[in-house]
Parts: C-alpha cells; structure tokens; sequence
C-alpha cells in the first residue's frame, strides 16, 4: 500500500480551499440580510423613542404655557430635552415637532416606509 509523505508537505489542497471559501460565502449570504434588517429595525426603535421624547418635551412645554406649535430647536431643546435629536437612519434627518394635536414627525426620507412614526399613518 502507497502511504501518502506528508511530513514537511503541509498545506491543503486548491478543492479543500475552494469548499472552504464556498462554506464561507454561503454563511455569509445567509447572515448579511438578517445584520441589515436587524440595523433597519435597531434604527426604527431609536427613531421612535426619540419621537416619544419630543412628544414628552411637547406636553411639558404646554404645561408650562405653551400654545401653537413649538419649535424643537428653539422652545424644547435645552429647556425639556436635552439636545437635539437626529434620526439615526440618516443624521441629517432632523424632526419636526408639529402642534399639540398632532405627533412628531421624523425627517428621514422613507420614514413612513421603515415605521418612523408614533401613530400609523391612515391611508
Ligand atoms: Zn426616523
């Protein structure tokens, strides 16, 4: 019988790589959407607590006197939140604070889409 010399021959073969690098990439393809949506949903999450923060910092301004509309960066920021808060979709996306009657609204520019939003919006 032929005994295979693999003292001082180490290393696999370029079929061991190749079903190596193919386990790899199907791993892969199965795990990147999953990290995406589990990001778009982590997203959606932070957007809507900011949301109910600036709803919060709305009923307090009203209490405190406040009629019409506040605007967030001037009425609510410093006084009733914080800082200001971005959506962490985009960072350029800020909110809008709107009257007492009705929610905050989120910047982003699919934010109906993604469920940026307090109240489901009626269609
Ligand atoms: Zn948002």
């Amino acid at each position: 019988m032929k005994m295979r010399k693999t003292l001082g021959k180490g290393g696999f073969t370029l079929v061991e790589i190749m079903i190596v690098v193919a386990i790899i990439g199907l791993l892969a393809a199965i795990a990147i959407p999953n990290f995406v949506k589990a990001r778009e949903n982590a997203q959606k999450n932070a957007c809507v607590a900011n949301l109910k923060q600036i709803e919060g910092a709305k009923v307090l301004w009203a209490l405190d006197g406040g009629s019409g509309t506040p605007a967030l960066g001037t009425d609510l920021v410093d006084d009733y939140i914080k800082k200001e808060p971005h959506c962490p979709a985009e960072s350029t996306a800020s909110y809008t604070a709107n009257d007492l009657d009705t929610d905050p609204g989120c910047g982003y520019a699919s934010a109906a889409a993604k469920g940026h939003y307090l109240t489901a919006p009626s269609s």
